[in-house]
């Protein structure tokens, strides 16, 4: 049980990490360009953008999605696949 957990959520901060990391390369994304190297404060900007996003609104109903945020106790936890949806890495 743990196993699977502890892989599910190594994946999300990998997919997270990637996913900043593209970001920083797109016009208009100031994470870094403020003096803030931090990627956490990155990752909680992330995040209220996301609260406001269509994306995001799409994940209500996605079952991996809420095993995620049920496994994580984070209820911004989403599935890799929207997560990646939401940083603008999805098709
Ligand atoms: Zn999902």
């Amino acid at each position: 049980m743990s196993d699977t957990k502890n892989h599910s959520n190594r994946h999300k901060k990998r997919v997270i990490k990637e996913g900043l990391r593209r970001l920083k390369n797109k016009p208009g994304w100031d994470v870094g360009s403020k003096g803030s190297s931090d990627p956490r404060e990155g990752l909680r900007q992330l995040e209220q953008q996301m609260r406001g996003n269509q994306v995001y609104e799409k994940t209500q109903n996605c079952r991996d999605c809420t095993r995620a945020r049920r496994e994580s106790a984070d209820e911004t936890a989403l599935c890799s696949e929207h997560l990646a949806q939401a940083m603008g890495l999805g098709d």
